[in-house]
């Protein structure tokens, strides 16, 4: 495996590979990797011939009060990760050569951004768009993969890729939890002890949600409102959103109807702490 910091050399690699007819598999990520990011390199490796794993605290996308100062690094450890599931490249950018003094261009998806996290964090999906387009037209992947951790950016990539005539495929894999529940992140390397036990009302608070719906309920702010109530019980939990909406197009849905895929969506922040969660239900 060979570690990239160069965006010439990943260039310069992804060119020769290209040649060479080889399929190449993409894993974008902030590092700090766990195995929900692995479970992404572990496909990339099974589909692909090559896999490049990318490693970059894309600072655009982070707002002004945000956790970019304090995001947890470790990059000797994830080398040592990405060897072990078998990637090929890993390509380790800098702020300097991505966003060069007088950098200027942005890409944005409009609508699809706006709501759910895109409102609670303003800016945040153009930062994500923009350093995807770069990091796609870096590395040249045929297949790029995603988690369905984050739900509404894996439809703002794909919407991306749709609207500007890329030529790779996007496929989201599904969230790996611990055995509790909790999805894993990176960020929860932040919570106390005592805060764990709290995290996981958030997947609990959207199985509660899916057995609603099996019991034929079907308007959303009543499914909202038992999700509150489960969360109320924690000392930590402040609710930035819950959210239930059409799972392909993220418009909000009051009644549910039967035949329709919906995502319900969950952000909240245990202690300073800001997690998100989702689960997709096929509505009977
Ligand atoms: P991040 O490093 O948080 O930007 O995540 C990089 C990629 O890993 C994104 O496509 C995420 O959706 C995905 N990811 C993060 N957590 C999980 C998880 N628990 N299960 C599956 N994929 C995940």
């Amino acid at each position: 495996m060979q570690v990239i910091n160069s965006v010439t050399e990943m260039r310069k690699v992804a060119n020769k590979l290209k040649k060479q007819s080889q399929i190449l598999g993409f894993v974008p990520t902030m590092g700090y990797l766990h195995k929900g990011h692995l479970s992404l390199l572990a496909r990339s490796v099974k589909d692909c011939d090559i896999s490049v794993v990318s490693i970059y605290v894309n600072p655009i996308q982070f707002g002004p009060k945000e956790d970019l100062k304090k995001y947890p690094r470790d990059i000797k450890r994830d080398i040592k990760l990405c060897k072990e599931q078998g990637a090929d490249y890993v390509f380790i950018p800098t702020d300097e050569q991505l966003y060069p003094k007088g950098y200027m261009t942005y890409v944005e998806v409009k609508g699809l951004s706006d709501g759910l996290c895109g409102k609670s964090r303003p800016g945040h999906f153009k930062g994500v768009t923009t350093i995807v387009n770069k990091l796609f037209n870096i590395v040249s992947p045929d297949i790029a993969y995603f988690g369905q951790k984050d739900a509404q950016q894996a439809l703002v990539i794909k919407k991306m890729v749709k609207d500007l005539h890329m030529s790779l495929k996007i496929k989201i894999l599904p969230i790996i939890r611990e055995s509790d529940g909790l999805a894993m992140s990176s960020r929860n390397v932040y919570l106390a002890p005592k805060q764990c036990k709290d995290a996981v009302l958030l997947y609990q608070a959207l199985k509660k949600a899916r057995q609603l719906i099996i019991q034929k309920q079907r308007d959303s702010e009543k499914i909202i409102s038992q999700m509150k109530r489960l969360l109320s019980q924690s000392e930590f939990a402040t609710i930035d959103y819950i959210a239930i909406v059409d799972a392909d197009n993220l418009e909000k849905i009051k009644q549910l109807k039967a035949k329709t895929k919906v995502l319900i969506a969950i952000a909240v922040y245990i202690g300073q702490v800001r997690l998100i969660d989702n689960i997709i239900v096929k509505v009977d």
